[in-house]
């Protein structure tokens, strides 16, 4: 991942970011914000009258039913028992930090006592990097197939590069080409098969009708209804050559699988490639990728550790 940024884009230095949040309160009056631009709305009622409750910490209590509300209920940060500050500090840490980190870099870099906790907090903020109302891709579009190694141990990896890999998974990915042949945004998804339906239902849920679709000659493509298509034949042609960025980005995808996980687990791998997108997709934006995180944060629908567990397998 690119690491360089524009003077005016600089993520927000550890400085900045205590002085923005210098307590839990400061943390609180922030999604209170996020959540309720125009005031309290409750969600059980939808009334927009209530009041702050003196006795619990940031909750408030709708006038026409009753129902008491946190300012952390149904987002990314339901029924946690971490401090809110914690939570905008790992958010600030993955959003800041160019590369993103492990459950075990983020442990010690929040003084966490417990590995499970910063796991949990790590994944839980992963599903935050996927907003559930993103647009689809548009325009000129390279999409292709890449084999990705992972292991299969499930102990932390506690350092030392170098492991030999225990098994391989096939990912597919797009990315849109801007003028000047810039790589633009990107999608990735880990596929079971080379299967037409499989291929074509990629490109069908993340790029937009009409596109022009640039692939391989791989016969599952043939076919593809919506949208312009020209496949190439890559013979003696390396495929970087024909398709540049798909290959940049596969291979910035496993430099990055190695660099800072030591190689993906084929468990979280959708989670893992739900990060490389969120990282490639905003790594001009690195000043709003934190309100983004919280943003999306608020939005979607929480999990629990046992959902995360289980949809990972
Ligand atoms: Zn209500």
């Amino acid at each position: 991942m690119p690491a360089r940024w524009k003077k005016d884009n600089r993520p927000p230095s550890l400085q900045q970011f205590k002085e923005r949040f210098p307590d839990d309160h400061a943390c609180a009056a922030y999604l209170e914000a996020r959540r309720w631009p125009n005031g309290f709305v409750c969600p059980s009622c939808g009334s927009c009258t209530g009041w702050r409750l003196e006795t619990k910490r940031w909750t408030w209590e709708c006038r026409d039913c009753g129902r008491q509300t946190s300012v952390t209920a149904g987002t990314v940060m339901h029924g946690s028992h971490v401090p809110l500050r914690t939570w905008f500090l790992a958010t600030h840490l993955l959003a800041t930090h160019s590369n993103g980190m492990s459950a075990l870099q983020l442990q010690a870099k929040l003084g966490l006592g417990s590995y499970k906790t910063a796991w949990l907090l790590l994944h839980k903020l992963r599903r935050a990097m996927v907003d559930p109302g993103r647009s689809t891709l548009f325009g000129d579009v390279e999409v292709d197939e890449t084999i990705i190694p992972f292991r299969t141990l499930d102990d932390p990896v506690v350092g030392g590069q170098g492991r030999s890999h225990d098994g391989k998974i096939t990912v597919i990915g797009a990315v849109e080409l801007l003028e000047g042949n810039k790589p633009g945004r990107i999608r990735l998804e880990v596929i079971p098969d080379y299967k037409g339906p499989t291929l074509k239902g990629f490109i069908e849920r993340n790029v937009e009708r009409g596109s022009h679709i640039w692939t391989d000659a791989l016969a599952s493509y043939s076919g593809l209804r919506g949208y312009q298509h020209t496949a190439r034949t890559i013979k003696n042609m390396a495929a970087h050559v024909v398709m540049p960025w798909i290959h940049r980005v596969f291979s910035n995808l496993k430099r990055w699988g190695l660099g800072v996980f030591h190689g993906f687990r084929e468990k979280y791998l959708n989670a893992y490639l739900g990060e490389f997108v969120f990282r490639w997709n905003r790594r001009r934006s690195y000043k709003s990728a934190f309100d983004r995180l919280i943003g999306i944060g608020v939005m979607i629908i929480p999990a629990t550790r046992t959902e995360i567990m289980k949809q990972a397998a």
